[in-house]
């Protein structure tokens, strides 16, 4: 059954009434007294940084995911920045990454003084596409940063096939998957590099945090001072050590997690799977409603892979429609539906075109992408009716734009 007909002065964007009277917003966190309890006890010990907590949340991290050594930072940003500079790349070198993604996943190769190549993805899952990356892969190339956009892994199977005999190193940003596998195999131990955010949006939060994640223990090591200004021994280390002396040998930044949000990171990181669990309930929920929905296109998931559903994004058809995607994503936020937009590619961003010389048309798919989607509620505190009320507001919309 498709969406009933409703005419567009019932749409709160015109004076009706909206489908919901308190605003739904498309993410949030979820704290409970665990939670708070884990930061209070780390505010009355001895250490509020850099103690105990840290060694324990990437134990722990670690633990979960399968990977071997994990290196706590304060951003997803910063993680990203390590992880590359762990690469040491030098000027002239490329870094390889998606069109669709978070304008910070291509910024960290600037920092490191690299340039971001801008590649686009596939048109129905927006994960990078190993063919574009094989078209732009060049001797420079000293990285591909693979996405795992909305949750899903990208195919780091199919992209180690288009590196071999290259030496670029794979690095995930899975700012969006902690959680999610691939062929059986979790994320965190897929890429040589994986790169975790714990901004309260993501699935498990630190307020801000990152985590780079490796089997390489020499580059853990690198990372480590890395985030503590390239110095070689932290301040715990000097204090077993009964030592002063310590050595700056190579230029590092202050990316260093607090014991605080490390202990709150350790909290979270117990109820993640629940959390999942129930963001791919009502991923269940929406995409039954939406296969009935032709105007309305699900990403596509593919069978191989798990999903950490961070983000459920739609595409619109519009050939179908009499509003672009800007008139029903103001429809929608006037039904109290807190729907957003992930991405603008990053290669239309204006300092992008204006330092990188990128341009509409570069990448026809995610630019195609880009103009009709829309991303959906989705957090694991939602209830069924929640989720019921964003359905019933995109039928809504859908309904009163049906051509
Ligand atoms: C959130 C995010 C980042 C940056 O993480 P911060 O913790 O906000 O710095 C990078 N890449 C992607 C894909 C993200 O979603």
């Amino acid at each position: 059954m498709s969406a009933p007909a409703t005419t567009r002065r019932e749409l709160a964007l015109h004076g009706g009434a909206p489908v919901r009277s308190t605003p739904l917003p498309y993410g949030r966190q979820s704290i409970d007294e665990e939670d708070v309890q884990a930061v209070i006890g780390v505010l009355r010990s001895d250490f509020l940084t850099t103690g105990p907590q840290v060694d324990a949340f990437e134990c722990d991290v670690a633990g979960y995911t399968g990977a071997e050594h994990a290196v706590a930072v304060n951003s997803g940003t910063a993680a990203l920045h390590t992880a590359l500079a762990s690469l040491k790349p030098g000027p002239g070198d490329e870094v390889i990454v998606p069109a669709i993604t978070f304008a910070a996943s291509a910024n960290a190769a600037l920092y490191v003084g690299a340039t971001p190549v801008i590649v686009d993805v596939d048109p129905h899952s927006l994960l990078i596409d190993p063919e574009a990356v094989k078209g732009a892969l060049t001797e420079r190339t000293k990285a591909v940063v693979a996405v795992d956009y909305a949750g899903q892994p990208a195919d780091v199977d199919a992209l180690r096939e288009v590196l071999k005999g290259h030496g670029a190193a794979l690095v995930a940003d899975a700012c969006h998957s902690l959680g999610a596998s691939l062929r059986g195999r979790s994320v965190g131990t897929l890429a040589d590099l994986t790169c975790l955010s714990f901004h309260p949006v993501k699935a498990m939060t630190t307020g801000e945090g990152g985590m780079v994640l490796t089997d390489d223990a020499t580059r853990a090591e690198a990372m480590r001072r890395f985030r503590n200004h390239g110095i070689d021994r932290d301040a715990a280390a000097r204090q077993r050590a009964a030592s002063h002396y310590y050595e700056m040998v190579e230029l590092g930044w202050n990316y260093r997690l607090t014991d605080l949000q490390c202990a709150l990171g350790r909290s979270q990181l117990v109820k993640l799977d629940r959390w999942i669990a129930r963001r791919r309930e009502i991923a269940q929920q929406y995409d039954e409603a939406f296969a009935t929905l032709p105007e309305v296109r699900p990403l596509t998931m593919h069978a191989d892979r798990s999903s950490a559903w961070h983000l459920y994004v739609i595409r619109l058809e519009p050939a179908r429609l009499s509003a672009d995607r800007d008139e029903v994503f103001r429809a929608l936020r006037a039904e109290n539906i807190g729907v957003n937009v992930h991405y603008m590619p990053v290669h239309l961003h204006p300092w992008y075109r204006d330092n990188l010389g990128t341009r509409p048309g570069q990448c026809p798919e995610a630019e195609g992408a880009w103009e009709r989607m829309l991303t959906l509620p989705l957090f694991p505190e939602m209830t069924d009716e929640d989720a019921a009320d964003v359905v019933a507001a995109v039928k809504k919309v859908i309904g009163a734009f049906r051509l």
